[in-house]
């Protein structure tokens, strides 16, 4: 039996796992799909919000506060690209100058640090390709970006190597009371659990009602975005919101850690938990509302377009929770944003209800807080990228013109703990596949590398889902050297 069984891989169950791992506990996390992060996780603004927005004396403004300025250390710790860029929300006259008003004071009452109103003129100085129309901003510099899903995987990692067991592609689809704890059942296999901890993201209402009656419901509410290249990474500098209006939050325009500039999102309700899909009014949307905030923006270079989930709660603030109706199952859910943000915090906070219903935790001793680094072969200097080769020549093979990917880097990172099984899995770690081309030229050979290094037959690699495969059969021979 499993001390604590996590359920769901996003960001708060991957990082509940890892700071879990640094206790005397026997632990599992479930995943439904073929990757770490493949939900919400994957698909967000990436931005850990500097805390102003949420309504002051909720779990939202209390654990975002908490939440933000962790990140410095762990994404160090993890090797994982974070930037303290500093955020702007931008009014274009009197109406949302009141709101921005209201946002600084929000940001006073929630403890937010350092936030600032700027003039017009102080605008054009952080940011000189700002709209004409913008006449002031609240600007708050403890906002940043982050690479969520490269941070949920190395959480992952960590967590792995620190003896947490990973269990992919295990829906969880049956929950019963035992003694002493739960019986989850994926299908035909089971296992069984004192805890459990319902991190289930769209599907955490879904959860908690294989042990209880409904007690909160998770509305999806899809979300678009507009990704571009390299080349329009710099026309902003900070992630700049638009003045909050009744209609939500609006486009926002933020660099990511990468250097592309993205571009969203909107916000449409929806019934269905798994549509992703994005669609061309909305897109067009995004687009003639982000020149709100610069004109400067050429569409012509976006490479690709997502869309993502949030799990809005019906309850209004994130519900962490033991079930009132199942002792030992605590629920983590309606995790909508700020929730990458207050993840660290949530992960804390969740900690502490174990201890108090477990009856406290016993750290254990060689908790391992670092994991390898993660070579970024580009980033080197031309020695160390010789001696690399001289070392490994498979540093010395780019796989991924676009990112000059080397299949060095592939190779590492399917074979680590948590490591890629997917094409898509090795996309979101190593980045081969997200330039301009999106992987028309280096998919056929991350392919290859999945299918020698996993071992498998190549027409056994998937795209992501389990059945999107790509290969039917052979027509050719074609063998990496
Ligand atoms: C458009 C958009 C923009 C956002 N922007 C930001 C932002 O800039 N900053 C911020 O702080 N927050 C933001 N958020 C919110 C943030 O993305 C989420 O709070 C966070 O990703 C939630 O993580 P999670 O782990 O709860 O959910 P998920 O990442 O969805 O993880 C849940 C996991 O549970 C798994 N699962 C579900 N059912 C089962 C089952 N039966 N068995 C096994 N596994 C199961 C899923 O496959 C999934 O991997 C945004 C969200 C959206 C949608």
């Amino acid at each position: 039996m499993y001390d604590v069984a996590v359920i769901g891989a996003g960001i708060i169950g991957t990082f509940i796992a890892r700071e879990l791992s640094r206790y005397d506990l026997n632990i599992v996390l479930i995943e439904k799909d073929t990757d770490i992060g493949n939900g919400t996780t994957k698909a967000n603004s990436a931005i850990v919000h500097a805390g102003y927005d949420a309504e002051p004396g909720t779990l939202k403004a209390k654990l975002n506060f908490l939440g933000n300025p962790m990140f410095d250390r762990v994404c160090e710790e993890l090797d994982v690209p974070f930037e303290r860029i500093g955020s702007l929300a931008v009014a274009t006259n009197e109406e949302e100058m009141k709101n921005i008003q209201r946002l600084y004071e929000r940001g006073l009452k929630n403890g937010t640090p350092d936030i600032k109103i700027l003039s017009r003129e102080e605008v054009r100085e952080k940011e000189e390709g700002i709209s004409e129309e913008v006449i002031g901003a609240l600007y708050a510099p403890t906002a940043g970006i982050v690479s969520p899903f490269e941070l949920a995987v190395a959480l992952a990692e960590n967590a792995g190597d620190n003896g947490v067991e990973i269990k992919l592609e295990s829906k969880v689809t049956n929950i019963q009371r035992v003694e002493n704890g739960y019986c989850i059942s994926m299908g035909e296999e089971i296992l069984e659990a004192k805890y459990v901890i319902n991190c289930a993201g769209v599907y955490a209402g879904e959860i908690n009602e294989m042990v209880a009656t409904k007690s909160f419901e998770i509305y999806p509410r899809r979300g678009q975005y507009n990704i571009l290249d390299k080349s329009a990474g710099n026309i902003v500098s900070h992630v700049i919101f638009q003045a909050p209006t009744k209609l939500g939050k609006g486009v926002l325009v933020t660099p990511t850690v990468h250097g592309n500039l993205l571009v969203g999102p909107d916000a449409e309700d929806i019934d269905d938990r798994e549509n992703t899909a994005t669609t061309i009014e909305r897109i067009e949307y995004i687009r003639r509302v982000s020149k709100k905030i610069t004109s400067k923006i050429h569409f012509g270079t976006t490479i690709t377009s997502f869309s993502g989930l949030r799990a809005r709660p019906s309850t209004g603030d994130f519900i962490i929770e033991e079930s009132k109706e199942a002792k030992g199952f605590i629920n983590v859910g309606g995790i909508e944003s700020p929730g990458l943000s207050a993840a660290p915090a949530i992960a804390d906070y969740t900690i502490d209800i174990l201890k108090e219903i477990g009856g406290g935790l016993k750290k254990k001793e060689g908790f391992i807080a670092s994991r390898k680094p993660v070579l970024r072969f580009m980033e080197l200097n031309d020695g160390e990228k010789a001696e690399l080769i001289k070392k490994d020549g498979r540093y010395g093979r780019v796989i991924c013109r676009c990112e000059n990917i080397t299949e060095g880097e592939i190779v590492d990172i399917i074979n680590r703990n948590a490591g890629a099984r997917t094409v898509d899995a090795v996309k979101r770690r190593a980045r081969p596949g997200m330039g301009r081309c999106q992987g028309g030229f280096c998919g056929p050979r991350v392919m290859e590398i999945l299918a020698r290094e996993l071992e498998k037959d190549i027409k056994e690699i998937v795209k992501d889902s389990s059945d999107s495969y790509i290969l039917t059969g052979e027509t050719k021979q074609n063998k990496l050297a």
